[in-house]
């Protein structure tokens, strides 16, 4: 969330006075957070506190926040939304909805959990389809960056998913934009500053070139580019200090929870923006130490050196399907090998029988792994592929490897694990 308040803070002083400029001046004696920052609050608040994610929760956290902070920008409608406490959606397909959703897509495990908080915390004002979507673009966008995929497929799956036209450039988009504050006329906008920027900054200075509602695109676009690059410390610092003490408790907490449920993700984040604030770098640094959790990937294309791909295989070895093939064409797994270290792989047996046949293979795994402190294993979905089993059966197998500081494990596994 803290790149989508920088964001904000960067983009409130050019909204109404585009810069042509590239090279503008980031912060101002004028800049300060607005309603993309104050509901953005609103929404990891509700996450905080709201382990059931309802709808009710939400809307009062937002009228809540929105009565605390007046006049800090909001739409019309919302502002009436506000105004007379209102309870019901309105039809919106404005990009409110995609200027608060960010810390769905830090604190999502899966992508479909990211689409479908993302899809709630729109509808309690958003409940057009395009409000809906705005926002579970840019949720699914911060989900993949923090997940490692690369640009080439968010820039596919998103175009796939929700029909946005991401071929365009910055510059090109530029000569023609204009004010636009509905999702499908600066959601695509941002997710292209994104794609376009190769560092957070050059992402916020993308955003705020482009013009038109610029707080809200820069706050979209910031918001994956956090994901994906290091904050810079001194710009994320500035930013803080111009929030109150409320609100930096809120992004003290938030990032803290994301840190214990998703422990790797969240390092780039914390290590980049929040470990020089304060004593947030003290509680950080101990979670660490206990919590830290690596996830594998969900796509692996490539290993870098020391890396292992592990996989579900069969005791005769035939590499025919699923990770298996995947292990042997790229991996060096060895036809006829069913188990053990190949190459970059290891392969554990899952095709024989009960889940009970399968404990061993994956003890002998784990002890293997503490023997080989050298090497990082990277344990995909075993088991959960052509075997049919599900992740609640064979997570369980794994409970030894939590928190082993060279296995990585799914998503899914450390949710039933955890
Ligand atoms: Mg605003």
């Amino acid at each position: 969330m803290i790149g989508a308040i920088i964001g904000d803070v960067v983009g409130s002083v050019y909204e109404f006075n585009n810069t042509k400029d590239y090279d503008f001046a980031l912060l101002t004696p004028r800049s300060t957070f607005t309603d993309d920052t104050v509901m953005t609050m609103a929404v990891a608040q509700w996450l905080i506190e709201d382990p059931g994610h309802h709808h009710k929760t939400l809307v009062r956290l937002m009228q809540d926040f929105g009565h605390n902070y007046p006049r800090r920008g909001y739409g019309g409608r919302f502002a009436q939304w506000l105004h007379y406490n209102m309870t019901e959606p309105y039809n919106s397909f404005g990009n409110g909805s995609g200027m608060r959703v960010s810390p769905v897509g830090y604190y999502a495990r899966t992508l479909e959990q990211a689409m479908e908080l993302a899809r709630i915390s729109a509808e309690v004002t958003h409940n057009h389809p395009e409000g809906v979507k705005g926002a579970q673009a840019i949720a699914a966008c911060i989900f993949m960056a923090r997940a490692g995929y690369d640009k080439k497929d968010i820039r596919a799956i998103v175009k796939a998913r929700f029909d946005y036209n991401l071929d365009r450039t910055i510059a090109d988009v530029r000569k023609s934009y204009h004010f636009d504050e509905t999702c499908q006329g600066s959601v695509p906008e941002a997710i292209i500053c994104f794609l376009e920027g190769n560092s957070f900054e050059e992402v916020l200075r993308l955003a705020v070139w482009l013009g038109g509602d610029t707080d809200t695109i820069a706050c979209m676009a910031c918001s994956i580019a956090a994901a994906a690059y290091p904050v810079p410390v001194e710009l994320a610092q500035q930013v803080f200090t111009r929030l109150d003490e409320r609100m930096r408790g809120i992004v003290r907490e938030f990032t803290l929870m994301c840190f214990k449920r998703n422990g790797e993700h969240a390092d780039q984040w914390i290590a980049n923006n929040i470990a020089s604030f304060d004593d947030t770098q003290i509680s950080v640094n101990d979670s660490r130490k206990q919590s830290r959790q690596l996830i594998t990937p969900h796509t692996i294309r490539e290993l870098k050196p020391g890396e292992i791909f592990v996989f579900g295989s069969n005791l005769a070895g035939a590499h025919g399907g699923g990770a298996a093939a995947a292990a042997m064409s790229k991996f060096g797994a060895k036809w006829g090998v069913g188990v053990g270290l190949q190459g970059q792989s290891y392969a554990i047996p899952t095709m024989q029988g009960g889940v009970e046949t399968i404990r061993p293979y994956v003890d002998q795994f784990i002890e293997f792994a503490r023997l080989h402190s050298e090497l990082t294993f990277l344990v995909t979905r075993i088991g959960c592929g052509i075997a049919g089993f599900t992740p609640r059966q064979i997570a369980p197998l794994f409970a030894g490897a939590l928190g082993m500081p060279n296995v990585a494990l799914p998503a899914d596994f450390i949710e039933v694990l955890s």
